[in-house]
Order: C-alpha cells, then sequence, then structure tokens
C-alpha cells in the first residue's frame, strides 16, 4: 500500500517539475523572468488554478486555451509525463547510489529542457548545460581518473569546436560544443568517445534522410544537441551494460 501511495506521489512530483520546465523553456526562449503568475503564451490571460493542472488540463481543454480558444502545443503534456516517468524510473528501479540518484534528479531535467529547446527553438539555454556541467565535474571527481576524462572531454568538445569554428557557426552551434563538454565529463573515458560517435552516426542519418525526403534544405540548420544527448544515452547504457562502469562514477 505505502508503495502504491510513493509512486503516486513520485508520479505527481514529476508532472510538477515537468510542469516548471516548460514554463523554463518557454520563458527562457522569450528572455522573460520566471517569477510571476502563469499566463496563456498566445493571449496573455492570466491561467486559474483548473487551467493549470499538468496534462489533465490540456486534454480536458480539447488542446485549447479558454481565453482565446487557440492551440496549445502539445510540448506541455509530453515534457510533463516525459518528466513523470523519468522520475518514476530513478527513484523506483534501484539506482547504483544516492549520489547517482540526485544526479539522475537533475540532469534529466536539465536534458529534457535542452532537448525540447533545441528542436523547438533551435538553442540550447547556457543553465541547463551548466548544470549538467556541475554534474560532470562531480562525476569526474568521483571516478578519480581526472587525466584521461578531462582530455577526452576537452578532445571532443575541441572537435565540435572546430566544426563550429570553421563553419561559422553553420554545422554547429556553440551551445553543441559546450553541451559535448558537460556530457563528455558526465560519462567520462571511453563512453564520452562511443556517445560522441553515436552523436555523428544518429545525427548524419537522420540529416541524410531529411535532406533526401526534401523535409529539410542544405542551408537549413539540423539541431545536434538533440543527437548528442541521444548518444550520451545510448554510450551511459552500454558502458553500464559490458565495463561496469556508470555513468556518475563508480560510487557503487
Ligand atoms: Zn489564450
Amino acid at each position: 500500500m505505502i508503495e502504491i501511495l510513493f509512486t503516486i506521489l513520485i508520479f505527481c512530483f514529476g508532472l510538477a517539475v515537468g510542469s516548471f520546465l516548460n514554463v523554463v523553456i518557454i520563458r527562457g526562449h522569450k528572455g522573460e523572468k520566471l517569477g510571476g503568475r502563469s499566463h496563456c503564451v498566445r493571449c496573455g490571460s492570466i491561467l486559474s488554478v483548473q487551467e493549470l493542472i499538468p496534462v489533465f488540463s490540456f486534454f480536458v481543454q480539447k488542446r485549447r486555451c479558454r481565453h482565446c480558444t487557440r492551440s496549445i502545443s502539445w510540448q506541455y503534456p509530453l515534457v510533463e509525463l516525459a518528466c513523470a516517468f523519468a522520475y518514476l524510473g530513478v527513484f523506483l528501479l534501484a539506482a547504483p547510489s544516492v549520489f547517482v540518484q540526485i544526479g539522475l534528479a537533475l540532469g534529466i531535467p536539465a536534458a529534457l529542457v535542452i532537448l525540447v529547446s533545441d528542436l523547438r527553438f533551435q538553442t540550447i539555454p547556457d543553465g541547463a548545460t551548466l548544470i549538467l556541467t556541475i554534474l560532470g565535474l562531480g562525476a569526474v571527481i568521483s571516478r578519480s581518473v581526472y587525466a584521461y576524462d578531462s582530455m577526452a572531454a576537452l578532445l571532443i568538445a575541441g572537435i565540435l569546436g572546430g566544426l563550429w569554428f570553421f563553419s561559422h557557426g553553420q554545422w554547429m552551434g556553440f551551445g553543441d560544443v559546450k553541451l559535448i563538454f558537460a556530457t563528455s565529463l558526465i560519462l567520462g573515458f571511453p563512453a564520452a568517445i562511443a556517445a560522441f560517435l553515436f552523436a555523428f552516426w544518429s545525427g548524419g542519418t537522420v540529416g541524410a534522410l531529411l535532406l533526401l525526403t526534401g523535409k529539410k534544405h542544405l542551408r537549413e540548420r539540423i539541431p545536434f544537441g538533440p543527437f548528442i544527448l541521444l548518444g550520451s544515452v545510448l554510450a551511459w547504457f552500454f558502458s553500464s551494460l559490458f565495463f561496469n562502469r556508470t555513468g556518475l562514477g563508480i560510487l557503487v
């Protein structure tokens, strides 16, 4: 019984965090402050409590604002649900240690903000990358193989930095350079190298498909942040499987 209650509580907490992340993503993009009452992004009407219940309000209102009747983005329920399920995973599945749990509880929201911001607005918010960088430094310290880990992160970020510099930001944004530095620190050597390769393969494949199907043109920028995150998750998963190394250090 207590387990069910705990599960529901964690899920609702995840929904609430997801709801906050939506505010961070939208207001961050518009350069607005985080404080102040929640309002409709289209008409600016202040929203009531019933209109702010995660997921529920979205479906009850049939995807429409009650004031201006214009449609509400799928981003809202998707981010809320993604965060809720991620939190269930972090707190219910056996994590190697409480440090890994705290790292994931902070890192997953930061990664979600980066994923959605880059997909929708082609920007990677510095605040979210900073959280991942701090977690990465913690991970490097906990593994105590500083030299390999920091050299791998610098090398990978250096390669992306070169692409950014020589393409004048066409192939790669500087946000991508900072992001891969942070994720490389989190993963450490050799997983960071695998993540880098996964990111390039998946990004290259999807990019080629988008060009071939005419969905994107050569001049258009395809966000690379989502592929860095995808590559990092895959590398983290495989490295814990094969090398018995978790992304946040050998704290087991
Ligand atoms: Zn409205």
